[in-house]
């Protein structure tokens, strides 16, 4: 079970409070999507989750362990970045492996874990190319196999398909779908797109200016 529990975060630039305030449990296998306009304070929100960001007020709390001073690769939490943030040089073998070789896995236990990975994604046959040598949607794959593969307890998504053509953006979308049904880790999405916002979400957040303005149901959200 995990649960990831915002209690009154906030995070503040120097005098630019970047996120007020923010309250919110996340619940166990819960897909949530964060909403808003740029500059609304989605992203930090998110990277403080991550612990790639310090957080100013307030408790972060993952299954019950209070995380604001946790090491971010001790968080459980694994992130999927709109840029892929993959390692160039590397082959997409060694950029899903790379996690699990830093935690010492072994090395058949490697190749089991990538493999299965690869082959969820559509990715076995790509395993020794180079990132440049791919598409945006397969590099974007291979930025999500990277997460799945160290079966975190929470993935953390930030704008994964903007940088996609549309109709790959719609594409990504449904699999990304289809990957949260059947894993069911507990999700946080961050995106300005109201569609993605519409299809993936279990609960929509919707913020504006650094608070959290609205929550609910696509369906309520929608409605309101
Ligand atoms: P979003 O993800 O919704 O686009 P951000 O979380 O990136 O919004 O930014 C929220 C606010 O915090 C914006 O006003 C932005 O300019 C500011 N901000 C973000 N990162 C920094 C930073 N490192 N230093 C100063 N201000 C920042
Ligand atoms: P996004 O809106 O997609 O989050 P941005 O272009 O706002 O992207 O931010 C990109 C990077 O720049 C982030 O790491 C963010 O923390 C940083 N950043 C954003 N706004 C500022 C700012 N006003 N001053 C310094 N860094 C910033």
């Amino acid at each position: 079970m995990t649960e990831v529990k915002l209690e009154r975060i906030g995070k503040s630039y120097g005098a630019v409070e970047a996120v007020q305030e923010f309250d919110l449990t996340i619940e166990d296998g819960e897909f949530l999507v964060l909403l808003g306009p740029s500059g609304c304070g989605k992203s930090t929100t998110l990277r403080m989750i991550a612990g790639l960001e310090s957080i100013t007020t307030g408790d972060l709390t993952i299954s019950g362990t209070r995380m604001n001073d946790v090491d971010p690769k001790d968080r459980g939490v694994a992130m999927v970045f709109q840029n892929y943030a993959l390692y160039p040089h590397k082959t997409v073998f060694d950029n899903m492996a790379m996690a699990l070789k830093l935690q010492k896995v072994p090395v058949e236990e490697i190749r089991d874990r990538v493999g299965r990975t690869a082959e969820m994604l559509g990715l076995t046959e790509y395993l020794e190319r180079k990132p440049a040598a791919l598409s945006g949607g397969q590099r974007q794959r291979v930025a999500i196999g990277r997460a799945i593969v160290r079966t975190p307890k929470v993935f953390l998504f930030d704008e994964p398909l903007s940088n996609l053509d549309a109709k790959l953006r719609v594409k990504m979308r449904m699999e990304l779908q289809e990957l949260h049904d059947s894993l069911g880790v507990t999700s946080i999405y961050v995106t300005h797109d109201q569609i993605e916002a519409m299809t993936l979400a279990d609960r929509i957040v919707i913020m504006n200016g650094g608070v959290v303005a609205q929550v609910g149901s696509p369906r309520e959200v929608y409605d309101s």
